[in-house]
């Protein structure tokens, strides 16, 4: 993520927030579901309910959409000259800078995230997003071109119309603005649905957006499950879907978009490796391998879950990641010096779980640490696992896992390295440690992932596109290609003779 060094700073102590109910907001409004129903909310790090949410459903998505088709077709938004656009962007980021404790409290308490990397993790790319897509939106511009024909030729790029943004919750706020910035720049109007795990740092980012100068109506909240988002992808009133989440939900809603030609950009899951020649700075290799699995508590789809590793190193750095990954800081969220927090939900530990008892049954497999929950406080903890010797075909090496489980398996060339680094469903991204600069050259060209680091992990900036190949999705978020996932490009051809 942008600068992530920066994490050593020292961290102001951040308290528990002190919650209210959550609504919907829609047209610039809070409003209760028409079910009236509402969803628990809970802190992760001690299984409690915190707080409730309205839970949206189709009727509720409806009355969004209503929403923000009316603010794009009768608005002004869409007509807003792109500067104006992103001055509002500009104006939200600032709010955000100076609402950021309160959104670290949030965010934190909401996904168990440790408050010193939800600071600059979350909330700082929060706002660098909003500033970049801010920035951007002055240098949206068409072109003109040369025909065969005599006219005076250009294209304009002009707004999509209104998009279904749906969300996962490992990242809430990261998620949910990477794609409200850039829609936004480019004179859209949206339906938010969030996570139902983590809902509560998205209404403030829509009041936020509303101080900052945004119509009414052109961003709607709808808090709610996947009846929520499945309502949203059907709803003929809306234009796009960007959908980041599972693998198989993105399946489900490219099938459902394709019914009505609705089109989707998908980010989807990843289980990314992360090769070690032997010819690596190995300080260097090693630390950025259990920073690559214990990031957000393995929740990261972009994580280094897969440790590919020269034979020759391999025992050296086995024994290295797995007897500093006990070490890493693991508790409280609000205890500014924890590093490792909570798996966000029952749910999710439960998958966790299910996955490492795999290992156990398998033949040859070891488990060199971790393999068990923690018992803190009642919350939903798991010790960072590192495991060795299982076969690459099964499901541990294979599948995403979602938490901070780590499996480390010997190569012999370059070849086989790259063989197995492309061995999965998924492409979303891949990393290599190596100090040879042809073979960093070489090597990232080959590997079949959306982004490649080297000599690095997990660096993420605006400027910079990500997104997946093959079963991780297709479209990119970030940088300029991100703000074109938003537009529509429109020829205008005037005969001049
Ligand atoms: P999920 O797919 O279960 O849910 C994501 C969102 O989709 C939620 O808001 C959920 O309510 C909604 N949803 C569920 N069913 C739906 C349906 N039928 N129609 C429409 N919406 C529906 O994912 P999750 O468990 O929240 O998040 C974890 C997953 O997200 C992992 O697979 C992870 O790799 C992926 N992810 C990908 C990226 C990326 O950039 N590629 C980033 C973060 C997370």
């Amino acid at each position: 993520m942008t600068s992530r060094e920066q994490g050593n700073e020292a961290v102001a102590p951040i308290s528990r927030p002190s919650l209210t109910d959550g609504s919907l907001f829609i047209g610039g409004a809070r409003r209760d579901a028409v079910s009236q129903r509402r969803r628990d909310v809970i802190d992760p790090s001690t299984g409690k309910k915190i707080t409730t949410v309205a839970e949206g459903d189709a009727q509720d998505v409806d009355a969004a959409v209503r929403a923000a088709r009316a603010a794009f077709d009768e608005g002004p938004w869409r007509h807003t000259p792109a500067r104006e656009r992103g001055r509002v962007l500009t104006r939200a980021a600032q709010l955000i800078r100076e609402r950021t404790d309160e959104l670290v409290a949030l965010e934190s308490i909401d996904a168990g995230k440790p408050v010193s990397l939800t600071r600059i993790i979350d909330v700082g790319n929060t706002i660098a997003q909003f500033e970049y897509y801010g920035g951007l939106a002055h240098s949206l511009a068409g072109a003109t071109r040369q025909t065969a024909f005599p006219s005076m030729a250009y294209t304009v790029p002009e707004p999509i119309g209104v998009i279904g943004a749906i969300t996962p919750f490992n990242f809430p706020l990261i998620l949910s603005t990477v794609k409200i910035a850039a829609a936004l720049a480019a004179g859209n109007t949206m339906v938010h649905k969030p996570a139902e795990d983590t809902p509560l740092t998205a209404l403030v980012i829509a009041e936020i957006l509303a101080e900052a100068g945004l119509p009414d109506g052109v961003l709607n909240v709808v808090t709610g499950g996947g009846e929520a988002g499945d309502a949203l992808v059907r709803h003929p009133g809306v234009d796009k879907i960007a959908f980041t989440g599972s693998t198989a939900v993105g399946r489900a809603i490219a099938s459902t978009a394709g019914e009505s030609v609705k089109p989707v950009t998908l980010e989807l899951g990843g289980k990314s490796a992360q090769i070690i020649f032997e010819d690596a700075d190995l300080d260097v290799a090693i630390g950025k391998a259990i920073e690559g699995f214990v990031f957000n508590t393995g929740q990261f789809c972009m994580g280094g879950t897969r440790l590919l590793v020269a034979r020759p190193l391999f025992d050296t750095v086995s024994k290295a990641v797995a007897g500093a990954a006990g070490g890493v800081p693991l508790g409280d969220p609000f205890d500014p010096a924890t590093v490792i927090g909570p798996i966000a939900g029952a749910r999710h530990l439960e998958k966790v779980e299910r996955y490492v008892e795999l290992a156990r049954s398998e033949p040859g497999a070891e488990i060199l640490a971790g393999g068990h929950r923690i018992d803190l406080n009642g919350g939903y903890f798991y010790a960072p696992t590192v495991i060795v010797g299982m076969a690459n075909d099964s499901r541990l090496v294979q599948e995403e896992v979602f938490g901070p489980v780590l499996t480390i398996q010997p190569f012999d060339t370059e070849d086989e390295a790259v063989a197995l680094a492309n061995s999965t469903q998924y492409g979303l991204a891949a990393g290599l440690h190596t100090r040879d600069l042809n073979r960093a050259h070489r090597v990232a060209s080959r590997l079949q992932a959306g982004i490649v680091w080297v000599n690095t992990w997990g660096m993420l900036d605006p400027a910079m596109p990500f997104g997946g190949l093959k079963q991780s999705g297709y479209g990119r978020e970030y940088g300029p290609e991100g703000l074109a996932e938003y537009l529509n490009t429109k020829s205008v051809i005037i005969a001049t003779a």
